[in-house]
């Protein structure tokens, strides 16, 4: 009988996750991360909060996404649905910067100003300062559940609760005005729809920030994957000149043994401060977001053992082979200024500049129309032709404006609406227009009898200081010589 083959040992399709236990440090790259957290955290919370006065027509949130009028305000700028390509240029613009920073610097925004980062840079102090530092974290999670060990992860959860909520407390005061829908949240007479979001954000933010951690990096945000592909041998990463730290060696083997040991002393002070739990020994990695805080760490070991800084640093894998060969570093400013990252930075300026333009320029009001399609028209007692149309006038100040709408083309035509007599039709009607509102017309268009079939305008002006136009061309329907193909009106 032939022996069975062997079976494979079975490998696991699911790496099971080594809890990360960042220890503190300090350095001009955690400055930074401090600052940048600082400034991102405090845009976030405290901009819905900011007041503008847009006179007695508008809110006076500076920036708001009012829903319910649909309208976007962010400052002075008022966006209407119909302008939402604003909207689009400033996603677009805000990919295209993206990509300037990824080509520039790497991926400086995962590092640093990314939410996932802030938030879980956020919820790691407040780990330190319940917990203490990596190794009384690790103690304490190695210890048995106790009455201890219950009251501090309470006490520690609780906060994390408290910023989740704050979280998603934020956010939804971008969408109403704040004060008010603050009073009404603890009330109990906000929308369900704003209780549900807060909750919503507040379990993500507490479960993302709280648990998930570096493992939405590592596995869920697809970011980091289309980030790889547009790195080059040109962009900034952070690495470790393995030329220079190799081979490891304590400082003891390197009195020993001078000129035979690098400077890497294998502390492995880089990787337990590593917010993912990196090993940047091991080269460029979709861990590794570029926070530098392993320069900061590495620094500080070179500092105290006498040897230069930038073991491991900011540098181009360009750079990396000409220093491996014996070059000098270039200055890093150089490793910015390259030919993709100035074509980035052109049409990402290009955008913003022809937004601009189009923000300045852009008319505050405008006339839309629509023809009455059935019937098309109309012959009158009198002979004449009547077509009629549904006239939107538009007034995007928050004033009332007057505003003047003239028939141009057409001879001999004239214009009422349901809200006027026919004998007061005439080639130019006005109306004020209620501040930031749209004022629906129904106007009545006769020409006289044989009037072809055509085009015409109604043309639109503001007719105050301020000014302004606008024009529609529509049609205008009739008879057609050889045959009649609508009824009488009596
Ligand atoms: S901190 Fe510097 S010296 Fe220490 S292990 Fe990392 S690279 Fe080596
Ligand atoms: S390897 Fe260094 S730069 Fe990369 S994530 Fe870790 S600490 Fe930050």
């Amino acid at each position: 009988m032939r022996n069975p083959e062997p079976v494979p040992p079975r490998t696991s399709l699911y790496e099971k996750r080594q809890v990360v236990y960042p220890k503190a440090v300090d350095g001009k790259f955690r400055r930074f991360k401090w600052l940048v957290m600082a400034v991102t955290l405090a845009i976030y919370y405290v901009t819905p909060w900011l007041r503008w006065d847009r006179g007695p027509y508008a809110p006076d949130q500076a920036v708001l996404v009012d829903m319910a009028h649909r309208r976007f305000y962010m400052f002075s700028i008022e966006i209407w649905p119909q302008e939402f390509y604003f909207v689009a240029g400033l996603l677009i613009m805000a990919g295209i910067g993206l990509f300037l920073v990824t080509s520039a610097v790497g991926r400086a925004w995962c590092g640093y100003a990314c939410p996932q980062t802030v938030w879980t840079d956020l919820f790691q102090h407040v780990d330190r300062l319940i917990d203490g530092d990596r190794n009384a974290q690790m103690r304490l999670a190695a210890a048995p559940w106790g009455p201890a060990k219950i009251a501090r992860r309470g006490f520690k959860w609780t906060i994390y609760l408290f910023i989740s909520f704050w979280t998603g407390g934020a956010w939804i005061m971008y969408f109403a005005d704040a004060p008010t829908l603050t009073r009404d949240f603890w009330s109990g007479s906000a929308a369900p729809v704003a209780y549900a979001t807060v909750a919503i954000l507040t379990a993500t933010t507490f479960v993302l920030g709280g648990f998930f951690r570096e493992q939405i990096c590592i596995y869920m945000c697809p970011w980091p994957r289309i980030q790889t592909a547009m790195l080059d041998e040109k962009s900034l990463i952070v690495t470790y000149k393995d030329w220079r730290g190799e081979p490891r060696g304590s400082v003891k083997q390197a009195l020993k043994n001078p000129g035979e040991v690098g400077d890497c002393i294998d502390c492995n002070g880089c990787v337990n401060v590593c917010p993912t739990g990196y090993d940047i020994r091991n080269g460029p990695d979709v861990r590794c977001i570029t926070c530098a805080l392993c320069i900061d760490e590495c620094d500080k070991v070179m500092a105290q053992i006498g040897r230069p800084r930038g073991l491991i640093d900011y540098a181009t894998l360009e750079d990396c082979a000409n220093e491996r060969a014996g070059g000098q570093p270039r200055p890093i400013i150089k490793s910015l200024l390259h030919v993709r990252t100035l074509v980035y930075l052109g049409v990402w300026g290009a955008l913003g500049a022809g937004l601009l333009f189009a923000l300045g320029t852009r008319q505050h009001i405008d006339i839309a129309v629509q023809k009455d399609r059935n019937p098309p028209f109309m012959r009158l007692s009198s002979g004449e032709i009547r077509n009629a149309y549904t006239v939107k006038l538009r007034n995007m100040e928050s004033r009332p404006r007057p505003m003047e709408v003239t028939l141009s083309g057409l001879p001999g035509g004239v214009m009422w609406t349901d809200d006027s007599a026919r004998s007061s039709a005439a080639r130019v009607l006005r109306r004020t227009v209620d501040a930031d509102q749209v004022k629906p017309l129904r106007i009545y268009v006769v020409a006289p009898d044989g009037t072809a079939p055509q085009h015409f305008s109604f043309a639109l002006r503001a007719i105050d200081k301020e000014g302004g136009s606008d024009v529609s061309e529509v049609r205008f329907d009739a008879p057609e010589a050889e045959h009649d193909n609508e009824g009488d009106e009596h």
